[in-house]
């Protein structure tokens, strides 16, 4: 053996040595579970499309680019599909803790992989066990959760028209403390709704300064009045509220449904835009969720009965209707009330009551032989509320400008339906799709890519979902894989029980819950901490 063949060893350390200081060699691509070949990646940022393959290994984006050289369990081209972040519904009323809500169905259907719950104020302060018990049931799209401000007035004080005590503030701070150790994603609250309706500015307040000693914790408001609340602060000074809350809290703001109500508001979303762009200038993080449905669903009691009538509860309504000077007020009360939302006529039933579902409050009223508060007071008494819908509330163009505001995000505000519920608010079935057809591809409001961002990265950014959102290695593998030419909603109101078309597949951390159009049902969501912790089940946990 000569010297130089002594030595190659040596040298061939120094080489590898050498290399190891030079540019980086990339790493190498592991066996991958899935590529998905050739879409147009639309990546959540807001840049644009471009064509390039997504890898997927263990619920996770593991590689994008050029994979032709990679291995994988199974490979896809979806050449002229559009490969998208899985959509984030911001304002939800997905019914997973239901047996006929778990699997999602009308959300997966628009390519939506994750669901913000507890919204309007309605959110348990039991945060923990609602996450466990969606970890544990299983779930068809990731969830989170607020604490609500209604749900713990009523928890405290229940149904009253009155300020709390000290003792009982104190008891509602427990609770929001509590719904925010347990993983809430902040306060949010329903001021339009009693007993929401029944609390100070200052009140609120008092409860998001709770929520905010978490850090990025978030005010979620359905306003007290969006514009045609009876005897309501009014659109403007309702706005204002909510930035305020923000502002004294120290809570990040959304505005749920963000957009003015009734006949008085017409063309004057730019008073709602100029109030979130001054906050943000003034360096205050405020933003809003949008769809694209010119009708809200609700109640009755809460679209016809003055709020001071609700108080103290159903057995206080009834005392009220049944006191002939108070019923005499309250019968011409309710009929303001209805003339603000447009008149019985455009109020729709989307209750399971077969005798009023799909029918107007009008028609209820013709077919009753009754007066409409006399109607009105029946239906309450009889099923206690009813769920309505309210035709032509909202302004498409007001909707339209809106859609435009780089702060806009997207929502459903769809409650999955129940049997019986024939006609119910098409938005459960078709809001992201209708949104994504008027503006985007419709017309040129905003851009696809632009729409998708509203639809996804713009709403992970506002979570602080660092791993959701965008297309990107390393990310949780939701992924929507849609036909920009056939998505599309053609629930109605009239017809609303159709599953969105054009989301040829869909996974959620992996795994497919739309495979070639077709349902899974793989239940794969998961249920997620403020933050993106994802909760165990308790059947993978160790004893
Ligand atoms: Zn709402």
């Amino acid at each position: 053996m000569d010297a130089l063949s002594r030595s190659l060893p040596a040298l061939l350390a120094v080489v590898v040595l050498l290399a190891g200081c030079g540019e980086p060699e990339p790493e190498p691509i592991p066996h991958l579970d899935l590529i998905l070949l050739r879409g147009t990646v639309v990546d959540g940022t807001g840049a644009p499309g471009r064509v390039e393959d997504v890898g997927v290994l263990d619920g996770r984006i593991a590689a994008m680019g050029d994979l032709s050289e990679a291995t994988a369990d199974e490979r896809i081209d979806v050449t002229g599909l559009t490969v998208a972040p899985g959509f984030i519904d911001m304002h939800s009323h997905a019914e997973l803790t239901e047996d006929y809500g778990r699997d999602a169905r009308p959300f997966l259907a628009q390519g939506i992989t994750t669901v913000v719950m507890g919204v309007d104020g309605g959110g348990t302060h039991e945060v923990g066990a609602r996450l466990r018990s969606w970890a544990d049931e299983g779930i068809g799209v990731n969830a989170l959760t607020y604490v609500g401000h209604g749900h713990v007035r009523r928890e405290v004080m229940g149904m009253d028209d009155r300020a709390p005590t000290p003792e009982e503030l104190d008891a509602m701070r427990a609770l929001v403390r509590r719904g925010m150790e347990e993983g809430a994603l902040g306060l949010s609250s329903g001021l339009f709704y009693t007993p929401g309706f029944y609390a100070t500015t200052d009140e609120v307040i008092e409860l998001g300064l709770v929520a905010s000693e978490w850090e990025d914790a978030i005010y979620d408001t359905h306003d007290r009045d969006l514009g045609a609340t009876y005897q309501g602060v009014g659109y403007d000074a309702s706005v204002a509220e909510g930035i305020q809350i923000g502002a004294e809290s120290g809570l990040r703001v959304i505005f749920s449904h963000f957009n003015p109500q009734g006949a008085t508001n017409r063309g004057r979303a730019d008073v709602g835009i100029a109030l979130i762009e001054d906050a943000r200038l003034r360096g205050l993080e405020v933003a809003a969720a949008q769809h694209p449905y010119t009708a809200t669903q609700s109640n009755l009691r809460a679209y016809a009965l003055p709020r001071w009538a609700a108080a103290g509860g159903p057995d206080a309504i009834a005392r009220r209707f049944a006191d002939r000077d108070t019923s005499r007020i309250l019968q011409r009360q309710i009929v303001e009330s209805l003339a603000m939302r447009g008149g019985p006529d455009k109020i729709l039933f989307a209750d399971a009551d077969p005798r009023l579902n799909g029918k107007t409050l009008a028609q209820v009223v013709a077919e009753w032989g009754s007066s409409v508060p006399r109607t009105v007071e029946r239906i309450l008494r009889e099923n206690g509320n009813a769920t309505v819908m309210n035709l032509e509330l909202y302004d498409a163009e007001n909707t339209r400008l809106l859609a435009r505001q780089p702060w806009m995000m997207t929502c459903t505000d769809g409650r999955t339906p129940a049997e019986g519920q024939t006609v119910t608010h098409p938005r459960v079935y078709g809001a992201f799709p209708q949104k994504m057809r008027m503006y985007a591809l419709d017309s040129d409001d905003i851009s696809v890519a632009l729409a998708v961002r509203s639809m996804s990265g713009l709403a992970a950014d506002f979570l602080r979902l660092e791993d959701r959102g965008r297309l990107a290695p390393g990310s949780w593998a939701d992924i929507a894989v849609i036909d920009l030419l056939t998505y599309r909603s053609s629930a109605t109101y009239t017809d609303p029980h159709r599953y969105a078309d054009g989301v040829r597949h869909l996974l959620v951390n992996g795994t497919f819950a739309i495979r070639d159009g077709e349902f899974i049902d793989a239940r794969a969501g998961m249920a997620l901490r403020n933050g993106g912790t994802p909760v165990s089940p308790a059947a993978s946990a160790t004893p």
